[in-house]
């Protein structure tokens, strides 16, 4: 079983556009749907704080807390697909800083719920 992280769009969890993020992307992780390819642990869950400029160095903080690192990252479908999206960057900039920071695979996106 593969382990994962998912960093989620916080303005979107805090505003409830469609989700709080408290069961979509797990619920899909958990049963393999959507974006990820099988059955999944999440070892941690990041939330992103506008302008977004912190969310590569805690993302790297929590792997150092948790002691372990994912397989590989999923940026929420908030963060990734849903409209409107962020204004201050592009789902392929946060996966660019991500990666260099964790030296992890990005997947742009989660669950595919309404
Ligand atoms: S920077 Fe973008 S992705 Fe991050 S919380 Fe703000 S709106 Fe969401």
């Amino acid at each position: 079983m593969k382990k994962v992280a998912i960093i989620g769009c916080g303005n979107y969890m805090s505003q409830c556009f469609a989700c709080p993020g408290d069961w979509k992307c797990l619920k899909s992780a958990t049963l393999g749907e959507g974006r990820f390819e099988e059955e999944s642990q999440v070892i941690a869950f990041v939330r992103c704080e506008c302008p977004g400029r912190t969310v590569a160095p805690n993302t790297g903080f929590a792997f150092k807390l948790a002691e372990m690192k994912p397989d590989v990252i999923h940026l929420s479908s908030c963060m990734a697909i849903a409209k409107p999206d962020c204004p201050y960057h592009s789902p392929e900039e946060f996966a660019e800083m991500i990666t260099a920071k964790t030296g992890l695979e990005v997947v742009l996106g989660t669950h595919e719920y309404m």
